[in-house]
């Protein structure tokens, strides 16, 4: 770098500001030293203390820091001790010097500049080499070569002798510890589906193997270019990469969301609103026709329930988990999006997750560690404090879907691989949506059969939706119409870009934004304590769910973890209305919508009794039920007739033979016509939809 100014002032001016401003800090740093190696200073000190620096620190900071940290090596401190290898780290740069990492440009190459992100990979942490020391075979001379940049350079010949007879010798090197992380923008700062962008950052000594992935930290350094390498050779273009100063570890969660007075005075005013809580319903993804009980489960999903800690030490989480099950092509994956969208930090995903990590994290070792082992955080850790929503979770790897029990309930994910272990928090809530392996949704099937997730996976999810497109006229007719409006609307405003009436019908009754923006703050400022009356509601509405269950030889109907369910949502629920008390009607909706899953997933088609052994374990007895008889018995015939359909009075026949009721087996068939499992194509005819 070349020296602009004579570099001696600057030490001199250094040291004053120093002892002004941070002669106590230093003090404590010499009694620590050498473990602790870092003086942090603030830029904003340095502002108010040394105004001649600052513009210099900005432009010249490799100039500027070496002064700095020489000034520090020539303080003359009353413990003795000489700071030698102490570094002057900065901290807290102004606005203007933080750019997103997708406007990082070439004017900033060289300059010191803070970037904020999410850490989305580390290295482990290995020895650098700084100062190679090369020993003569012949003479014995050791020669030292400072190793600064990115390759390793290496003498020509022995500076005694002139000989080419070198040899690295370890043991006279000097070497710091080093580390490389790559940094992804936070998912919040992205507009419409943008793809995050990344900044690689190595970090040196002290401040190496402080962050872990998905961490969210201010990186503070000086951006470095490099030129990049294709198979022609050198290429024109260059890479960009940032020697990390300084790391902060941000612990934020909706703070990005800003609240001005005028945003308060509306969501107070909504809150004041007799009809808040429909409001609210209704101003989820509003292009979607009905699902209101979908659209209310993702409400109070996105206000969550309270975490605990208790004084034992355990956590409980507040996060509630959905799941969609269902058909293809009603709405899933808009629903997903629509979430993720009003999520103050969502983030969206594909069952293979973005990136090699998938949806945990995983151990790597490729080009980005140079050797190293890497550790890299999936969608779940990234996602820390918000929403992942996770499409085709059916589709997930085995390895993913053994870290989905631990993300869930414990909020973490270990991993242990090449003697990297670490404990990643995973503190987000699941928005799953899975279709069913076989195409079309079967009531007749166990449900943990059909969408390829285990029972235990599906025993913690707070409320899991069944959906099924059977069709019927009349709601056909409807979501027709919605969608053709929905549409209509679209291209008016396409047009006309207009205020017109139907453009209107479609708008959210509370605008995104503002949504945004209630949510956070009830998320930053309630924190309610049920009632006596809700907490009676739930204990009658538990214990009568068990109660169904008792008796002769039953299933065992509900599980613990449906009570914690209902806890999570009435605080959900009373935080939607901004209130300190879940309240009895709070717990009524509660139980209303569990009441709604439960009779869809746990009820037995059967039998009508609720169980969730029909669902998660499947070994309910009406298992060998009819409908799954009646399947077979079609399957058999088609066989032996070559395939297509088979005349339904046979099906009737084998089934009666087999002991069903014609009767019973024409209803069931009706039942799984209705259902699209079994189609029709001409009159007294009968055949598998595949
Ligand atoms: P899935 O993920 O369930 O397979 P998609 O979310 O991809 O389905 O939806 C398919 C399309 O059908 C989308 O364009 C969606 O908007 C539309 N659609 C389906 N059901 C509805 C509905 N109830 N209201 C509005 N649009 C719908
Ligand atoms: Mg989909």
């Amino acid at each position: 770098m070349e020296l602009v100014v004579s570099e001696e002032p600057l030490v001199e001016r250094w040291q004053e500001f120093l002892k002004k401003y941070y002669w106590d800090e230093i003090l404590k740093l010499s009694n620590a030293y050498p473990e602790e190696r870092s003086l942090y200073v603030s830029f904003f000190d340095v502002i108010k203390g040394a105004t001649e620096l600052e513009s210099l620190l900005l432009e010249e900071p490799d100039v500027v820091l070496r002064n700095a940290r020489e000034a520090l090596r020539r303080m003359d401190l009353p413990t003795g001790v000489s700071l030698e290898d102490a570094h002057v780290r900065i901290v807290g740069l102004p606005e203007a010097h933080r750019p997103r990492i997708r406007d990082i440009r070439s004017h900033h190459i060289g300059k010191l500049i803070s970037v904020e992100g999410i850490v989305l990979k580390v290295t482990e942490v290995r020895p650098k080499v700084v100062s190679a020391a090369f020993e003569c075979q012949q003479c014995r001379h050791v020669t030292f070569v400072p190793q600064e940049g990115r390759g390793f350079v290496e003498p020509a010949e022995c500076e005694g002798c002139h000989r080419k007879t070198l040899r690295l010798v370890p043991e006279k090197s000097k070497f710091v510890d080093a580390q490389k992380m790559r940094l992804q923008e936070p998912p919040e700062e992205l507009r419409g589906g943008e793809m995050p962008q990344i900044l690689d950052v190595n970090l040196e000594d002290d401040i190496a193997g402080v962050a872990t992935p998905g961490d969210r930290v201010v990186v503070t350094g000086i951006l470095r270019s490099y030129q990049r390498r294709t198979q022609h050779g050198k290429s024109p273009f260059f890479d960009v990469y940032l020697d990390a100063i300084s790391v902060e570890r941000e612990e934020k969660e909706f703070e990005e969301i800003e609240i001005s007075e005028e945003d308060e005075r509306k969501i107070l005013e909504l809150k004041s609103d007799p009809n808040i809580y429909e409001k609210l319903i209704r101003s989820i993804a509003p292009s979607i026709y009905g699902y209101e009980e979908v659209k209310e489960a993702i409400l109070l999903q996105l206000f969550s329930g309270i975490p605990k800690e208790l004084p034992d030490g355990t956590r409980i989480r507040g996060d509630i988990h959905v799941l969609l099950v269902g058909d293809p092509g009603i709405a899933k994956s808009q629903l997903l999006s629509y979430a993720v969208k009003l999520a103050p930090r969502g983030i969206y995903a594909g069952a293979k997750g973005a990136t090699a990590a998938g949806l945990t994290a995983t151990a790597v070792k490729d080009e980005f560690g140079d050797g190293r082992w890497a550790l890299e955080a999936g969608v779940l850790v990234l996602a820390d404090k918000g929403i992942a929503a996770i499409d085709e979770m059916d589709k997930m790897d085995k390895k993913d879907r053994d870290a989905l029990h631990e993300a869930m309930e414990q909020q973490t994910i270990s991993i242990a691989k090449a003697g990297i272990t670490a404990t990643l928090k995973a503190r987000c809530a699941i928005l799953g949506a899975a279709n069913p392996k076989y195409g079309r949704f079967d009531r007749y099937e166990p449900l943990a059969e059909q969408i390829n997730l285990p029972p235990t996976l599906l025993s913690r999810f707070d409320l899991i939706f069944t959906l099924m497109d059977r069709p019927e006229e009349e709601a056909d007719v409807n979501l027709a119409s919605h969608i053709l409006r929905t549409h209509y609307a679209g291209e008016l405003l396409a047009t006309s870009g207009g205020d017109v009436k139907e453009v209107r019908m479609i708008e959210p009754e509370i605008p995104p934004s503002l949504l945004r923006k209630y949510i956070a703050y009830a998320r930053r400022r309630v924190f309610p304590v049920m009632s006596r009356e809700a907490m009676q509601m739930f204990l009658d509405f538990y214990v009568g769910l068990r109660r169904q269950g008792y008796g002769e030889d039953a299933p065992i109907p509900v599980t613990a973890r449906q009570l914690e369910a209902l806890i999570r949502l009435g605080e959900a629920c009373a935080r939607a209305r901004l209130s300190n008390v879940v309240t009895a009607e709070d717990a009524e909706r509660v139980i209303r919508l569990v009441n709604y899953c439960l009779r869809r997933v746990f009820v037995d088609p059967e039998t009508g009794k609720l169980d969730v052994d029909w669902v998660a374990v499947g070994t309910s007895k009406s298992r060998r039920d009819r409908a799954k008889m009646i399947k077979e018995i079609i399957k058999e015939l088609e066989e032996e007739a070559g395939g297509g359909a088979v005349p339904l009075e046979e099906v009737l026949d084998v089934a009666e033979s087999r002991g069903i009721e014609r009767a019973k087996a024409e209803e069931v068939i009706e039942s799984l016509k209705r259902d699209g499992i079994i189609y029709s194509p001409k009159h007294g005819y009968i055949g598998i939809v595949r």
